[in-house]
């Protein structure tokens, strides 16, 4: 899958967004839907209007935050800014886990 495929990802569920800026750092949850990608996942981007349950917060914010670029610095997320919703990997990527289409070890694909 090429890189331009993958913006529909963050399109569709980060609130975090910008069209138009090229981000050299991707966060974990886009790191991770992409090497779930290369290793014959197959995942569409359909939006959706569910909620993420506080376990599988809890859960994605220790395998995804913790290894994440923007952790230290630069995520209101991960800094317990009032209502700051996660990126839109995570978001995504906690849908699935909900849905049990992706098991929590998933999340353990990468590398730290
Ligand atoms: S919510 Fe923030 S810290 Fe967690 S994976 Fe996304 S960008 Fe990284």
């Amino acid at each position: 899958m090429e890189e331009t495929d993958l913006r529909e990802l963050c399109r569709n569920f980060c609130h975090y967004y910008k069209p138009l800026k090229n981000e050299d750092f991707k966060c974990r949850g886009y790191l991770v839907v992409m090497e779930l990608i290369n290793k014959g996942k197959n995942l569409s981007f359909d939006k959706t209007d569910a909620i993420l349950d506080e376990g599988t917060i809890r859960m994605l914010s220790k395998k995804l935050c913790l290894s994440c670029s923007f952790y230290e610095n630069d995520c209101d997320f991960a800094a317990h800014v009032e209502k700051a919703p996660p990126c839109g990997g995570f978001i995504f990527l906690g849908h699935l886990v909900s849905e049990e289409v992706l098991k929590v070890e998933d999340m353990d694909c990468l590398k730290r």
